[in-house]
């Protein structure tokens, strides 16, 4: 058995990534949560993540034991190229001020465990699906439908204040959480959770990363844990 520290933002989540780890390793895990509160998304992460980043430093090597650090990307440049994309023109000033999230998560890894990922106490991935997780489970869902990660739309909800205002004066279409809940309508699966658990089943490791980058990234970080030490 493997162990997994998982520190992200919905506990749905996990189910997902417990799994999606499995399919990508051939191994089975069993989770050790961290979670931070349900859609606290980066600041929470902020105040979560050096906590966890100390215990595994002080912890120093364990047997069988990783880790993994989950955020959306949301709009944020994207690693590792940091492409500026055509949609950010029209988002809030807030929004484009955003930096890579990827990078944060990694630099601040970097300052706590070192500079030098395969000397980390244990091996750990960051996961940034762009723009969500739910990206990557409409990807996984019908690739045919969707296509790519840059194809899809880039906000949550069709409802929300943010998509209002970048499609004003039009009506946004529906958004990812949007179609992620009409897929899951589709498959009768009435549970978030059990939607995490079938994509997790349904992921075709070597397919998704074809055709978002974002899972690729991921993808790599996973693979490289059997690789090295
Ligand atoms: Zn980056």
């Amino acid at each position: 058995m493997n162990y997994l520290y998982i520190l992200s933002e919905d506990e749905n989540d996990d189910v997902f990534y417990k799994g999606c780890i499995e399919k990508i390793t051939g191994m089975q895990f069993e989770l050790i949560p961290r979670r931070i509160r349900k859609g606290g998304g980066i600041s929470h992460v902020r105040k979560h993540l050096p906590l966890l980043l100390r215990d595994i430093k002080y912890s120093g090597y364990v047997e069988n034991t990783f880790f993994l650090i989950e955020l959306d990307n949301d709009r944020s440049p994207t690693h590792p190229n940091h492409d500026i994309q055509q949609f950010v023109y029209k988002l809030s000033k807030r929004e484009q001020m955003k930096t890579c999230r990827y990078c944060e998560i990694e630099n601040l890894a970097k300052q706590i465990l070192g500079s030098d990922r395969n000397s980390w106490p244990i091996s750990g991935a960051i996961a940034v699906p762009v723009q969500m997780i739910e990206s990557w489970f409409l990807l996984i869902y019908d690739s045919k439908k969707y296509e790519n990660e840059k194809s899809l739309p880039i906000f949550a909800k069709q409802k929300g204040g943010l998509a209002k205002r970048y499609y004003a004066p039009n009506k946004p279409d529906k958004q990812l959480k949007d179609l992620c809940a009409d897929e899951r309508k589709n498959l009768q699966i009435n549970l978030k959770k059990d939607f995490c658990k079938y994509c997790a089943d349904n992921l075709i490791p070597d397919k998704l990363q074809i055709i978002s980058n974002s899972f690729s990234v991921f993808n790599s970080q996973v693979v490289d844990w059997f690789e090295q030490k």
